[in-house]
């Protein structure tokens, strides 16, 4: 357009306006900018982040002061409003906001209660346009202990450090963002840890700056996208353990400082995971990996390249069997199937916990740990009742339960029995490849699976599984 006066028909009157529209975009003819939701609709966590845009960048600069826990921070998130943007909330919660500011301007901010933690409502100076970018900055500071509205995501060890564990929808403790699987963004992380700590983040360190007072900012970038519930930041007092994979990946571990030497045959079991599962899936996702081994963690999360797993977990079994390495299997599955692979909304969690669960029974297995046909007739028999209270594993009422894990991976037993081991191999090994660095749900599981195997049938066979009431029968088609 070369005019830069346009005329309008306003939505409230249908009286025709002129009004000036210096440099606007073309399509500026409809502009309507109206509030973005306070939530994206999770079936389980409606509130769960904001509509009226999706985040591209996140830059996170964390300032943190070990043993008080107070930090500084400030995150910029590079973004595009999905509709005409009058005001926009991020999802925070426990943190004392400083300013906040739209493409460098100071906007007007409120901060409400929201479902699980508080609501941040940004009102720019000027509206912003569908599908242009934008730029926002918030600066805020608080303590790692403070209470909060919700649950929180800081995790303390004895060494005055945190590890961030914050699946599913506590980020917002941690940082004000968009805290939906359904908006990934890439990443920039500025981490300050003072002499004597190490800091860590996803994807790859790309730099230190020393300070004078002997503090450093640890610089790292991770290339690919990440929903925030995958947020994997930590100051410890930990030592980096290096690596590689048997193709060259780079491998860096972070392991409890004085205990190096009991961890390092542990992690450097993660080539063989990794080839093991790379065998089924192709290439793992991203540029590098590792497992932050903590005690101030006490469960095992896959962060984005940087698995989280308590001290707790490394001891033998019974039967002197080192059976921690499934859950290394386990979380290193996530990596293709959660991570690169992410649901949409929580209630496709099983697309996660189904092969992760499925990946380390196998890894059991074969290791001479445990069969998983034991492992699957005892899911078998005890989740009808499950189906009945927490609601079947493609409908789940809620997460954590059996019927997202074990049940999750009796679906895909079933289905492996169903079409037979080929096939099965060819659905799940394509899987990740064809949906790399998406948001899925459980009709793509089931448009996938129906198109790889070739049988119509596969789509009644996993809507019966997933969403039944009760279950199927598990019965084996010859090969
Ligand atoms: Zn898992």
């Amino acid at each position: 357009m070369s005019t830069s006066r346009r005329t309008l028909l306003t939505a409230a009157t249908g009286a025709a306006v002129t009004v000036p529209l210096f440099g606007a975009p073309a399509h500026a003819a409809g502009f309507d900018p109206r509030p973005g939701s306070d939530g994206v609709g999770d079936p389980l966590f409606p509130t769960l982040g904001n509509g009226g845009y999706q985040v591209d960048h996140y830059d996170l600069t964390f300032d943190f002061t070990p043993a008080t826990y107070d930090f500084t921070a400030s995150v910029t998130l590079h973004a595009r409003a999905t509709h005409d943007l009058s005001a926009f909330n991020l999802d925070t919660d426990g943190h004392t906001i400083d300013s906040v500011t739209v493409e460098g301007r100071q906007a007007r901010t409120a901060l409400t209660l929201g479902q699980s933690g508080q609501e941040l409502t940004v009102t720019p100076q000027a509206p912003l346009h569908k599908g242009a970018p934008f730029t926002t900055t918030v600066r805020y500071h608080g303590n790692g202990k403070a209470l909060r509205a919700g649950l929180t995501g800081w995790r303390f060890g004895t060494d005055g450090g945190f590890a961030s564990a914050v699946q599913s929808s506590r980020a917002d403790t941690f940082l004000p963002c968009n805290d939906t699987p359904s908006d990934k963004a890439t990443w920039a992380f500025h981490i300050t840890a003072p002499k004597g700590y190490v800091a860590a983040a996803n994807g790859e360190l790309t730099g230190k700056d020393r300070s004078g007072d002997g503090s450093t900012v640890w610089h790292f970038a991770l290339r690919e996208r990440m929903p925030t519930e995958l947020l994997g930041i930590a100051v410890v007092k930990g030592t980096y353990l290096y690596g590689s994979s048997h193709t060259g990946l780079p491998l860096r571990h972070i392991v409890p400082q004085g205990r190096e030497d009991f961890y390092a045959p542990i992690v450097a079991r993660t080539p063989d995971h990794l080839a093991w599962l790379e065998a089924k899936f192709g290439p793992y996702p991203f540029s590098v990996y590792g497992v932050h081994i903590y005690d101030g963690y006490t469960d095992a999360l896959e962060n984005t390249t940087l698995t989280l797993m308590g001290t707790n977990w490394f001891k033998d079994d019974a039967a002197g069997h080192p059976t921690y390495e499934n859950t290394m299997v386990h979380e290193l599955t996530h990596q293709w199937f959660g991570d690169s692979v992410t649901p949409h909304d929580w209630q496709q969690a099983w697309l996660n916990e189904g092969p992760a669960v499925y990946y380390a029974a196998l890894y059991s297995e074969e290791r001479g740990w445990s069969r998983m046909a034991d492992k699957m007739q005892a899911t078998y028999e005890k989740l009808d009742a499950i189906r009945a209270s927490d609601g079947p594993p493609g409908l789940p009422k809620a997460l954590g339960g059996t019927n997202i894990y074990d049940g999750g991976a009796l679906v895909l037993y079933a289905l492996r029995l169903h079409v037979g081991q080929k096939k099965f191999d060819r659905v799940m090994g394509l899987w990740p490849r064809r949906f790399k660095d998406r948001t899925v749900t459980s009709e793509d599981f089931i448009r996938h699976a129906v198109e790889v195997t070739g049988e119509r049938g596969v789509d009644r066979f996993l809507r019966d599984w997933l969403f039944g009431v009760r279950n199927p029968p598990l019965t084996e088609v010859a090969d």
